[in-house]
């Protein structure tokens, strides 16, 4: 297949992890944070941390939309399914997340009316065929969704739809790298750039993180080469003393952006003064709102929400983990009380939560390993035992 074959090939990614060896420098320890969920479900899926010497430390930032959105404003979102005439509408991936009372999935099992969509417009369009019903669409995302929303509220107003609302959720990526990097506990010494986001963005945004910061970015794609040239090329700048804005996802990702989508988005939302995320507290201009020209399609304005906050459960160390200061398996509940299967956290829920991408691929890999060991002494299988299939 065109444009992934090519960044799979054996070769190809065996001769890039050897320049990486070479350029690690043996006396220096690196440590590089992927902002990008979609980067860290890569890394491990495709076991990428094995390829790299033991000094290049991958650290998992807060790029998986899912993950820091906070549990008080899933439980504002479900509210709203108290209006007897209200269609709960929201992406795949939000349906196990959980809040206080439950997720989506679990009102659902209650019967409240929440329905998987695949797109914004997909809510649009169960508005259009159910006109005596209210359809609130759940948005989420970083800037690589907020455009295809912005749309949607666009043609809602040009087809005079009114009933249909947003519940925007839609956070933005500058502030958060911002705030890892006040953080005091943070260090970190380059950055693998999102791919995703900067379809949209750009590069451009990213250039006070070089100049101001001094730290190196490289925008980066998801497959396995594309992760590894990345790495060379922030092992290149850190080892010449540089820190500059790169670009190697240049076959999707324009310099400049989408100007279109900017527009769309520029016309339809405003920053929030302020927003709440998981784990990192309150930062400031850090997500999206509706602009009061839409405010008729505003499910905050259009509704009672309650506005909850609510702390994560004490032992649960989402927070830290989405900060990168531990990695998932040192969270307490890793594994235990916290599974895919039964989530407390939304790391474990979306597959570019990082827990739920290392339990999938890493943990389970050793569990497996465990089970292939051969029995001490023996040279055979432990237990004769046969493996478990990996879903
Ligand atoms: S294991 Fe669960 S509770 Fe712990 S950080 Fe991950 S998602 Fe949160």
């Amino acid at each position: 297949m065109r444009f992934v074959d090519e960044f799979r090939e054996p070769e190809l990614i065996s001769k890039t992890a050897q320049e990486i060896r070479r350029l690690a420098d043996p006396q220096r320890h690196y440590r590089l944070m992927e902002i990008c969920g979609g980067h860290t479900y890569a890394i491990y899926r495709f076991g990428l941390k094995d390829l790299l010497p033991p000094n290049i430390e991958l650290i998992h930032g807060p790029g998986c939309p899912v993950c820091v959105l906070p549990m008080g404003r899933i439980d504002d979102g479900l509210s709203m399914t108290e209006q007897p005439d209200v269609i709960f509408t929201a992406f795949g991936d939000m349906m196990r997340v959980p809040g206080t009372h439950g997720s989506p999935l679990e009102y659902k099992a209650r019967g409240a009316d929440i329905r998987i969509v695949y797109s914004p417009a997909d809510a649009l369009k169960l508005a259009q065929t159910n006109p005596d019903r209210h359809v609130m669409f759940f948005a989420i995302g970083f800037e690589t969704t907020a455009p295809s929303t912005a749309l949607t509220l666009m043609r809602a107003r040009a087809q005079g739809i009114r009933n249909f609302s947003v519940f925007c959720n839609h956070v933005t990526i500058i502030p958060a790298i911002r705030a890892i990097l006040d953080s005091p506990d943070m260090r970190l010494d380059a950055f693998i750039g999102p791919g995703h986001v900067s379809t949209v963005i750009g590069c451009r945004p990213y250039e006070w993180i070089a100049s101001h910061e001094r730290k190196p970015i490289v925008v980066s794609g998801f497959e396995p080469l594309d992760l590894l040239e990345s790495i060379v090329m922030l092992l290149r700048q850190l080892n010449d003393g540089r820190a500059e804005v790169e670009n190697q996802y240049k076959r999707v990702v324009p310099w400049e952006g989408n100007r279109a989508a900017l527009k769309v988005m520029a016309e339809v939302f405003e920053l929030r003064p302020y927003f709440e995320w998981r784990g990192m507290g309150f930062i400031s201009q850090s997500a999206l709102r509706l602009r009061d020209s839409y405010a008729e399609f505003d499910a905050e304005r259009r509704f009672q929400v309650p506005g909850i906050r609510v702390t994560d459960p004490k032992a649960a160390q989402c927070g830290e983990v989405l900060k990168g200061v531990l990695k998932p398996a040192q969270c307490k509940l890793f594994g235990n009380e916290c599974t895919p299967e039964n989530p407390v956290g939304a790391l474990m829920v979306s597959s570019e939560g990082s827990c739920a991408a290392y339990y999938n691929y890493e943990h389970r890999k050793a569990a497996l390993t465990a089970l292939t060991m051969p029995a001490s002494g023996t040279g055979l299988p432990a237990g004769g035992t046969s493996l478990p299939a990996c879903p």
